[in-house]
């Protein structure tokens, strides 16, 4: 025979699984077999008798298309409810989509106009109806791209007719329990937006503003002299200077407020009379006002003053002296200028003063007609109008400009201004809420744990929570109105249920046209219709009571929610809020939060530093599954770095994984689970290891996954794919898979292993992997017309008695020997003194204990070694051997001149023994023959 004619003798490996993944091609294939399978339903049907796990999904925002922090966020979620089916529960996903509030309306009101101008309320509506259902179908193909396995044909949409109609009936839930009033109360106003905004909508950012001091002129200056009988002379001219970042409040300033308890200072001055100044910032205000000479005459407690008369410094009006435990000596004078109107501190202490907190703020941003000097002005422009009035009337002590932290619309990143306006509030305090949502969120498990310390405080420190906005795509607030009083009818739970009946056949659109009559039957004339809608938080936070507790595959309360970190002052806040305002309970049993997408410098991506990774591109270039593996691969637990290069890493340790699983494959070929299964005792020792390996590391994984810790599984994966299998276990086999008979009990005792390997394998990167590990199960014997997302962990990983000489300790200790030798062939091949390792001949010189296991091994350790031949020795005395790391091992190589069977490479005395085929060793000559069978070890 000649050399060609051996390779015909060899166990080549093949496989028709493709070494190159070309993923953006092969994923939307897979995607059609699950739909083909429907493999949502299927796995439903499969969990009927099945523990349920509960994730439930906090809606995207139907605008735009999907960003990367949507499809790490979905991923996780798909990689939680995919583990879960895998440990046996029934774990649906139900995605959603929050369709009300202003980004919509304001798109909308951009292509056909305002509604009830261009348009009517009701088409204007119908307009962001088609809208939000464009936005929803493009994300939804974006989502289910990604591999996101979910219930895509029935998510549940804020703006269903069912769903709105639960959103007003968990609105008279909450309002039964009395936990809903209407104040008259400042809150953060959008000139832009024309509504009030919640304190989740308001961010802070610097600003500059004019920072001016003025002088409030005392009126009343024989009671002032009373007050301070210390006071020998009298005196005229007495101010009290306030200090103002928006001066566009001074229309609407009611008092000027000081501090009970701190210290002021009288000041005589030659430029501007008599001046009352905290005492800790005498100095700085006088160096301020540019005034150097000045007489100081008394010192007194803020308390002194209350009451006293003072004169607004441009209206014919006079204002109170009144006392407040705000007022700070931080900045400014210690005198505050109180406009309630435009104020939280302002306003409670106009309420402790019956001061007026009547608001001279339009809606549209302009002052009241009937206002002097601003009347018909747009607050904005309204400053400088103020500040040259101050000038002219001789009360502008100072006037700079300021940069300083402001809060912001965070849509339009315009200032907010405060401004009173009747709105609906969930009371905090009144029903004992706030005492309700911190002890319910004691009974959450927060992951990570700082997650109930940051909820905790955003619950004690919270203000009531204002619902109603003045806009027209929302859920409508449907309260009946006295026209005299305001309040609502005295029935109106009872009538917000009947409203939430027409809502459910015919959307939040029939609120208008409703019939008041019918409803009211005899108060109806005394009665309007509010024409508030819900802050769209309410909608999104009102799921459980709309989606969980109603949907029956699904169940309330949830076993977890899983949002991005900015969730405790947005969903999972306002999902508490409402769930314990209506039953005194979490929504959640566990609350996991990820990190935002950051960049390799910690910067958020944003259009303008161009550091954007769009995911829709990442699929069509590297594959979905590449994105799930840098997904899983993160600690998503702080902020998530990502770049270009990080997700060509990523796709390094793709290849890895997907190479070892094409290896695993290429080598069943010929494998059939039925027929050639060999039994656990039966199998070669090192076959026994791997499998009992497998067996270990797949307990590790399942808890990693049990525990969210997703970045371990991946770690755990590669690792085994490249230490455990590619660097030792695969390499070892080559030899017996290539040579040895195809039936021999040597090979199938490797295929065995190989093939549970498999099955455990393709189980672990199932959740993460998803598509390839699909494609890997169509790839594998047996009958895989199903999916592997239809079966649970493997269970036939056989396991290691810890008694046998063979335990995992002996393999520890081989694998130590092996690299030992390893680093010691590598040396003499640098030095030109070998060629491959199986041109050497290595001799192991070891302490008895050591040669006592290794002697077990017998022929085999050559096999494990990968060299032609091994010599293990006692601990003679030999000069030239290596010392290792191993203790007790020294090592010795040495080249060998035995011939090479040109069928195995081994360099072996026995080639030629056979005339029949003189370039083979014996043991080739056997398996080529068919006589042979290779020794199998203990
Ligand atoms: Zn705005
Ligand atoms: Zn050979």
């Amino acid at each position: 025979m000649s050399q060609r004619d051996y390779k015909s003798t060899l166990n080549l490996p093949q496989t028709a699984f493709p070494m190159k993944a070309n993923l953006p091609e092969r994923e939307p294939l897979i995607l059609a077999k699950w739909a083909e399978l429907d493999l949502y339903q299927a796995l439903r049907q499969q969990g009927k008798k099945r523990k349920k796990f509960v994730l439930h999904d906090g809606p995207p925002y139907a605008n735009g298309e999907i960003h990367l922090g949507h499809a790490v966020n979905k991923i996780l979620k798909d990689i939680v409810t995919k583990s879960r089916t895998l440990s046996g529960w029934d774990a649906p996903f139900v995605p959603g989509w929050d369709c009300h509030g202003l980004p919509i309306e304001v798109k909308v009101e951009k292509e056909v106009g305002k509604p009830g101008e261009k348009i009517s309320r009701a088409e204007f509506r119908a307009a962001c109806r088609q809208y939000a259902a464009s936005q929803i179908d493009l994300q939804r193909d974006a989502f289910r791209r990604l591999g996101v396995l979910g219930d895509w044909e029935k998510p549940y949409i804020s703006m269903d007719f069912h769903y709105e109609a639960s959103v007003i009936r968990a609105l008279a839930r909450i309002m039964s329990q009395g936990h809903l009033y209407q104040g008259y109360k400042p809150v953060y106003w959008c000139l832009e937006c024309s509504s009030a905004l919640a304190e989740a909508e308001a961010e802070y950012a610097d600003k500059k503003s004019p920072a001016i001091d003025v002088a409030y002129r005392v009126l009343d200056e024989k009671e002032f002299h009373a007050r301070l009988p210390s006071l020998g002379e009298k005196l005229t001219d007495i101010s009290i200077p306030i200090w103002t970042t928006t001066p566009w409040t001074l229309p609407a300033s009611q008092a000027v407020a000081l501090h009970p308890d701190i210290q002021y200072a009288l000041v005589a001055t030659e430029s501007a009379g008599h001046l009352v100044i905290a005492e800790a910032l005498l100095d700085a205000i006088l160096k301020r006002y540019d005034i150097a000479g000045h007489k100081l005459l008394c010192v007194f407690p803020g308390a002194a003053l209350e009451h006293i008369r003072l004169q607004h410094p441009f209206y014919e009006r006079s204002v109170p002296v009144v006392l407040g435990q705000h007022v700070t000596v931080d900045a400014g004078t210690g005198a505050v200028h109180t406009a309630p109107a435009h104020g939280v501190d302002d306003y409670s202490t106009g309420r402790q003063y019956n001061l007026p907190t009547e608001n001279p703020v339009a809606d549209n941003g302009c002052f009241l007609a009937s206002m002097p000097l601003v009347g018909g002005l747009f607050v904005r422009k309204a400053d400088d109008v103020i500040i040259a009035e101050l000038k002219n009337r001789g009360v502008l002590l100072h006037a700079t400009t300021l940069t300083h932290s402001y809060p912001h619309c965070w849509r339009h990143k315009t200032p907010l201004i405060f401004r009173a306006t009747p709105q609906w509030f969930i009371n905090m305090e009144q029903q004992g809420l706030r005492r309700s949502a911190l002890a319910s969120a004691a009974n959450v498990n927060w992951i990570p744990d700082w997650g109930f310390n940051r909820m905790r405080l955003m619950i004690e420190n919270r203000p009531d929570w204002c619902i109603s906005r003045q806009r027209a795509w929302g859920v409508p607030i449907p309260l009946f109105l006295h026209r005299e009083t305001a309040l609502p009818h005295p029935e109106s739970v009872a009538l917000l249920e009947k409203v939430a009946q027409h809502v459910e056949t015919g959307g939040i659109e029939v609120w208008d046209t409703l019939d008041t009559a019918q409803l009211l039957g005899e108060d109806a004339p005394h009665y309007r219709k509010s024409t508030d809608v819900l802050d769209v938080w309410f909608d999104s936070g009102a799921s459980h009571a709309a989606v969980l507790a109603v949907n029956p595959t699904l169940a309330f309360p949830a076993d977890l929610y899983l949002e991005g970190s900015d969730q405790y002052r947005g969903w999972f806040q306002t999902s508490l809020l409402t769930s314990a305002a209506m039953q005194d309970v979490a929504p959640y049993r566990t609350v996991l939060t990820h990190g935002f997408m950051v960049d390799t410098d910690g910067r958020k991506m944003s259009k303008s530093l161009g550091n954007v990774i769009a995911p829709e591109k990442m699929v069509k270039t590297l594959g979905a599954d590449v994105l799930r593996l840098w997904t899983s691969s993160t600690d998503y637990r702080s902020e998530m770095a990502v770049s270009v290069e990080i997700l060509s890493r990523a796709s390094e340790t793709y290849r890895r994984i997907r190479n070892t699983a094409r290896f695993l494959l290429a080598n069943l070929d010929g494998f059939d689970p039925a027929l050639h299964l060999v039994a656990f005792e039966d199998q070669l020792a090192l076959d026994r290891w791997v499998i009992d390996y497998a067996s270990r590391l797949q307990t590790d994984i399942i808890e990693a996954y049990t525990s969210y810790q997703f970045h371990q599984v991946q770690q755990k994966i590669h690792h085994f794919c490249a230490i455990e299998l590619g660097g030792f276990y695969l390499d070892i086999i080559k030899d017996r898979q290539y040579t040895t008979q195809s039936d021999s009990l040597a090979r199938r005792s490797a295929q065995t292993a190989i093939f549970h390997i498999l099955e455990a394998m393709v189980r672990w990167m199932a959740p993460i992997l998803s598509f390839t590990a699909e494609e890997i199960w169509q790839h594998m014997p047996g009958d895989r017309t199903d999916s592997v997302f239809m079966h649970t962990w493997y269970e036939n990983l056989g396991s290691l008695s810890e008694r046998s000489a063979l335990n995992a300790a002996f393999w520890d200790t081989v694998r130590l020997v092996r690299d030992a030798v390893n680093n010691e062939l590598e040396v003499e091949r640098k030095a030109g003194h070998i060629g491959s390792p199986l041109e050497a001949s290595v001799s192991l010189y070891c302490e008895p204990a050591l040669k006592q296991q290794l002697d077990l091994l017998g022929d085999e350790l050559r096999f494990v070694l990968i060299t032609s031949r091994v010599n293990v020795l006692g601990q003679e005395r030999v000069t030239d051997a290596a010392e290792t790391q191993v203790p007790g091992l020294r090592i010795k190589v040495a080249p060998l001149n035995d011939p090479k069977c040109v069928r195995c490479w081994h360099r072996r005395d026995d080639v030629g023994v056979s005339s029949l085929h003189p370039e083979l060793c014996e043991r080739c000559v056997e398996n080529v023959e068919g006589a042979g069978e290779i020794r199998q070890y203990a």
